[in-house]
């Protein structure tokens, strides 16, 4: 099942046991607007090469629509519909004033040069620039996107539009981005991982986890784990994977990956197939990497009890079913890695403010936000009985169905 089948059936599901009215829903479910540009640019030896962009925009009953853009050959329309989508929903259960967007290119960002991949992204922006802005639309990095590229995001759109810096988030501090914003999505991870386990009377310490993907989420998410006591007992990335069952030294896997640019041949572990990483053995699994991995071929072999979903929907309605079968607790998407959009709210909050927070304040209030929701779901759960990814969709789908109702129906 593709991502926006997924999407549309969980957010189907919720409008269910809301009992949600069938024009509402209809309306919820299709996007406010859909942009597909072409951008075209020369290579560094003056060939020309053209690729799609994409900016989904899905709703905007809450606020701005928020979202990534992301750079992936993966990108098509219905990865970033279904992405723009959780979007909606994930602002919703933060309780941050957003709506939900989500754009990309279908690019390889590791086979295009600095200068490539800045000319593309000013492209990408002359193309969106007037469908984008402070009070409508506020792009942020996913995957392949960083700091720089938002940077040249707000460049670009400055030429048009004049100054704003809090047309974009996740930009480098010396442009105005937030403290803690980089580890955000990590560290928010972390908090929701105490919350989830402090439930069933566990903490952090002593458990062994299991992280597939070490870019910015997973090495942020490991990191944070590692200093609170937790195990990390292997760790996977498009370069390879490796384990210890007594626990990696992340530090120097860190330093490790920093050195050498892969996890592979590092001392401190042994060498594993990347593929066995979602089945490894360990307490909690924490996917931080692409869409779809756990589906009906490795549910079933998941040891896991915990899932933390620091990616967007790794978990594909059919590996959904056989793991709650099995009795293992998901910590679903659209709040685990809702982190990194809950501090791009403090940022753009810094930039209207005009006023920098300090990183103990960026932490405190991130954390305050993860707690809030956790505790919000988890009520949800009980009325409704049911999972903790109904539990959230239902927080969300309920929250935006109400401020479109109060908004009024009538043209
Ligand atoms: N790309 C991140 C996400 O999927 C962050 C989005 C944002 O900060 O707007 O949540």
């Amino acid at each position: 099942m593709n991502a926006l089948a997924a999407t549309n059936r969980n957010f189907q599901k919720a409008a269910r046991i809301l009992g949600l009215d069938s024009k509402i829903e209809k309306s919820l479910l299709i996007p406010f607007r859909e942009i597909k540009v072409e951008c075209t640019i020369p290579k560094d030896d003056g060939t020309l090469v053209s690729y799609v962009g994409f900016r989904v925009q899905h709703d905007n009953a809450r606020g701005p629509m928020k979202g990534g853009i992301r750079y992936h050959p993966e990108v098509d329309p219905d990865e970033v519909n279904a992405l723009a989508q959780l979007m909606t929903w994930k602002t919703a259960v933060a309780d941050i004033p957003y709506g939900g967007a989500k754009g990309g290119i279908g690019c390889t960002p590791k086979d295009l040069t600095k200068s490539e991949l800045e000319r593309l992204t000013r492209v990408f922006t002359q193309k969106i620039h007037d469908l984008i802005g402070v009070n409508t639309d506020v792009p942020a990095p996913d995957m392949g996107t960083n700091a720089q590229t938002m940077a040249w995001m707000l460049d670009e759109y400055s030429k048009f539009h004049g100054h704003s810096p809090a047309v974009v988030t996740g930009k480098p501090i010396d442009l105005g981005g937030s403290l803690g914003r980089e580890a955000a999505t990590g560290r928010g991870c972390v908090y929701a991982t105490e919350a989830l386990l402090a439930e069933h009377g566990k903490s952090i310490k002593g458990l062994t986890f299991a992280i597939q993907g070490f870019g910015n989420v997973g090495s942020w998410a490991a990191r944070l784990i590692h200093e609170r006591g937790g195990k990390v007992v292997a760790v996977s990335d498009i370069t390879g994977a490796v384990k210890n069952p007594n626990g990696i030294d992340l530090p120097a896997l860190l330093q490790h990956k920093e050195a050498t640019g892969k996890l592979a041949d590092f001392s401190g572990a042994d060498a594993m197939d990347s593929n066995d990483l979602l089945t490894h053995d360990c307490d909690v699994l924490i996917p931080c990497a692409l869409g779809g991995v756990l589906n009906r071929e490795n549910a079933a072999n998941v040891r896991a009890k915990f899932i933390i979903e620091a990616a967007n929907h790794p978990t594909d309605p059919e590996a959904d079913e056989i793991l709650s079968k099995k009795g293992v607790i998901i910590l679903p998407d659209i709040y685990a890695n809702a982190g990194g959009v809950t501090v791009s709210y403090f940022e753009w909050v810094q930039n209207i403010q005009g006023f920098m927070w300090d990183e103990e304040k960026v932490n405190q209030e991130l954390k305050r936000y993860m707690v809030n929701a956790f505790h919000h779901i988890k009520g949800l759960c009980q009325s409704h009985n049911c999972n903790l990814r109904m539990g959230a969709f239902t927080l969300g789908v309920n929250r935006v169905a109400r401020a479109t109702l109060l908004r009024g129906w009538e043209a």
